[in-house]
């Protein structure tokens, strides 16, 4: 049986719109990796990080896999490593940032590796555009499902 998998994208350097779209494309072509779903394209404002950073280009897409959650992480990193990403300041601009989100109802705590996505409950850039494809899954650990999160969040303001 293969897995269901949310990755979040998210682009603030360069043809974001041609970098996502490449991104997806990647995935789909990726042998052990079949995506199903892609929200839309919504542009965010940077959060944390240095200043003066251009805003992003973030989605959410859901695939369905072979590999295991170490596997497509490999994967997500081959591919933003394609796109030119280069790792310098943390939380910096970025050709593209592809994060596992979410890997069935798995719950994952390595050095490597934290799923759910340790900081996804707290990010409307992420939880908006998952809610688009997935507003009912369950956040694992949570209790909560995605668009429950996304009210959280809403509330908070
Ligand atoms: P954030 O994690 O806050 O979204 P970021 O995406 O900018 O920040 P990166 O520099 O892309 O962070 O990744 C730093 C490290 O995070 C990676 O080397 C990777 O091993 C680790 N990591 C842990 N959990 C995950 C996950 N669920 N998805 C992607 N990377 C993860
Ligand atoms: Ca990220
Ligand atoms: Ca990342």
């Amino acid at each position: 049986m293969p897995s269901r998998a949310m990755i979040g994208l998210g682009s603030n350097l360069g043809d974001r719109r041609a970098t996502l779209d490449g991104a997806v494309a990647a995935l789909a072509a990726s042998p052990d990796i079949d995506v199903v779903r892609v929200s839309g394209f919504i542009e965010t404002e940077p959060v944390g990080g240095p200043p003066g950073q251009g805003p992003y280009l973030n989605a959410a897409l859901e695939v369905k896999t072979t590999l295991d959650p170490l596997g497509l992480l490999r994967v997500l990193q081959e591919i933003e490593g394609r796109f030119g990403r280069v790792r310098a300041v943390r939380w910096g601009e970025r050709t593209l940032d592809l994060d596992l989100l979410l890997f069935d109802d798995l719950v994952v705590d390595s050095p490597e590796l934290t799923v759910p996505h340790s900081r996804m409950t707290g990010r409307r850039f992420v939880l908006e555009p998952l809610a688009e494809i997935a507003p009912t899954t369950v956040i694992p650990d949570t209790g909560r499902t995605v668009a429950e999160w996304l009210v959280v969040l809403t509330d908070q303001r």
